[in-house]
């Protein structure tokens, strides 16, 4: 039998951090702090006792679908001390999504934002194992922290589901994610010894939505800042005036991650922020884990102008395996395109009650990414594409990322994103979709890449077709929708 210790919950981190620093600040909103880690734990544990009063059982579900607040904290800790599973649900989902990611984890409790109190009323009688909707901030919600506190978090083993995450669902309904007490304490453990130490008196921001001056402003109030960022959001940050004036004194880091960070962006936010940069690479199944490249060696590649290591993902975060594997998993040489899977403590159990796509991610107990990339002989990641973004034309393998990176380059282009077209004699054609900045497009500016993509990459590479847009359409966490574009250049009245 596999052992149950208190010590495996995840709320130890908290309680540890109570006992140790009990008098200092562990959640503010905005400028104003809310609770010291003693305040936030004595809430956690009191919160935790009227859930297992109420006969929350060890392993049910508890969902929370909220924008970032206060008490989303301390829901999340209350879960796990109790021994429950939180389940958080993206606040931007569509009514229906979040329906079927509530039916499909029988959640039992769900906490809600006042948004989200009024999409899920009307339905409740959808959701029949749904026992109670509390709304933060309510009357009732006030009221769980009546209870006396609950002595110390449940027994739990480490493979115990502590949190279950809901894929974007891309491709067919969304998946839900199972991490364990152990996946997310060893991603802990990842973050502070392989991306960012974090000190007692950082700070870290969770906003709500990402507002440029927002972080201006609150970098004039809180020291020692950290904060994470999709690349498109760095990229927002850095072009934003106001930065230049900011308190980036103030500034330990940005980790970025979660999509592609272009060499030529990089440089401009190494050249706007300085050596605060560090940048992730994981996916929900290895949550923020797979590579990183902490501040220094981000750093270190600026200074030497090492492109190639800047455009890749760093080195395996520690504890991590990753490896390239061609057809049958067999593990390709150093500098050869593959596959890219990865072992380690952080990989997730499985999807929940989904045994067949479970057994195909974790073939072989190696975590199937579905990204491509190499590593070279010094175990530094660089990642192509999605295997799903790959451009086949002609026989060749065009990885857009490739010709992303040169229309970069040129100083009118703001964005860019690269897709795969049917054509009927080579199968797909590339197309580029550009966001020019202002002032800037048209066909002399269609030219200039034309130019610059054949001085720069290989003939078939070129974009056979240009289109200027606004936008590119994006999901929630900042990530470019390539399934979209190519919707949408495959009806190209829609954009031109
Ligand atoms: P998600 O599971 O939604 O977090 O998406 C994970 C996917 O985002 C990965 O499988 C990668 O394709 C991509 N991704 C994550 N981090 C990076 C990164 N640092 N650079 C490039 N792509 C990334």
């Amino acid at each position: 039998m596999k052992a149950r210790h208190t010590q495996f919950n995840l709320t130890g981190l908290l309680v540890e951090s109570a006992m140790r620093f009990p008098a200092h600040i562990a959640v503010a909103r905005g400028k104003e702090p809310l609770h010291t880690y003693d305040t936030l734990a004595r809430r956690v544990a009191r919160q935790a006792a009227a859930m297992l009063n109420a006969g929350v059982l060890a392993g049910e579900r508890i969902a929370i679908v909220s924008r970032n607040s206060c008490e989303y904290i301390e829901t999340l800790f209350a879960c796990w001390h109790a021994g429950a599973c939180a389940v958080p649900i993206n606040a931007k989902l569509h009514p229906d999504e979040t329906l079927y990611v509530l039916a499909h984890c029988g959640a039992k409790w769900v906490f809600v934002d006042a948004a989200w109190e009024s999409a899920l009323s009307p339905r409740q009688h959808e959701l029949p194992h749904v026992e109670r909707v509390v709304r933060f901030g309510s009357r009732e919600y006030e009221g769980l922290f009546a209870h006396s506190r609950a002595p110390e978090p449940a027994a739990v083993e480490e493979c115990d589901a502590a949190w279950i995450f809901y894929t974007s669902g891309t491709t067919g309904k969304p998946k839900g994610v199972v991490l364990s007490h152990g996946n997310l304490r060893a991603m802990s453990n990842c973050f502070v010894s392989g991306v960012e130490a974090i000190d007692p008196g950082d700070s870290i921001f969770h906003p709500a939505g990402f507002d440029a001056d927002e972080i201006v402003e609150l970098l004039g109030c809180w020291q020692r800042a950290c904060f994470f960022a999709a690349p498109t959001m760095v990229k927002r940050l850095v072009e934003h005036p106001p930065v230049a004036s900011a308190r980036l004194d103030h500034l330990k880091s940005v980790v970025f991650g979660g999509g592609p960070m272009y060499v030529e962006d990089c440089k401009a936010a190494f050249q706007a922020l300085g050596p605060r940069l560090a940048q992730i690479y994981g996916q929900g199944e290895s949550p923020m884990t797979i590579t990183a490249m902490p501040r220094a060696m981000l750093a270190d590649a600026v200074m030497r102008g090492d492109d190639a290591r800047l455009g890749s993902v760093g080195t395996p975060q520690p504890g991590m395996e990753v490896r390239i594997a061609g057809a049958d998993d067999v593990s390709l040489p150093a500098g050869t395109v593959g596959e890219v899977l990865v072992r380690g403590p952080t990989v997730m159990q499985g999807y929940w009650q989904n045994p067949e796509a479970s057994a195909a991610a974790l073939a072989h107990g190696w975590l199937h990414t579905g990204d491509v990339g190499c590593l070279d002989a010094d175990s530094y990641l660089t990642l192509k594409d999605r295997s799903k973004d790959l451009i086949i034309s002609g026989g060749s393998n065009i990885y857009p990322r490739e010709v992303e990176e040169v229309l970069l380059e040129h100083p009118a282009v703001f964005e860019a994103a690269v897709v795969g077209r049917r054509h009927a004699d080579w199968g797909e054609e590339v197309v580029a979709v550009v966001v020019a900045r202002p002032g800037a497009g048209g066909s002399g500016l269609r030219a200039e890449l034309d130019r610059l993509c054949v001085d720069r990459i290989a003939r078939f590479k070129r974009p056979r077709d240009y289109y200027f847009v606004a936008a590119l359409p994006k999901n929630n966490n900042g990530k470019v929708l390539k399934t979209a574009l190519r919707d949408l250049v495959a009806t190209p009245s829609a954009i031109r």
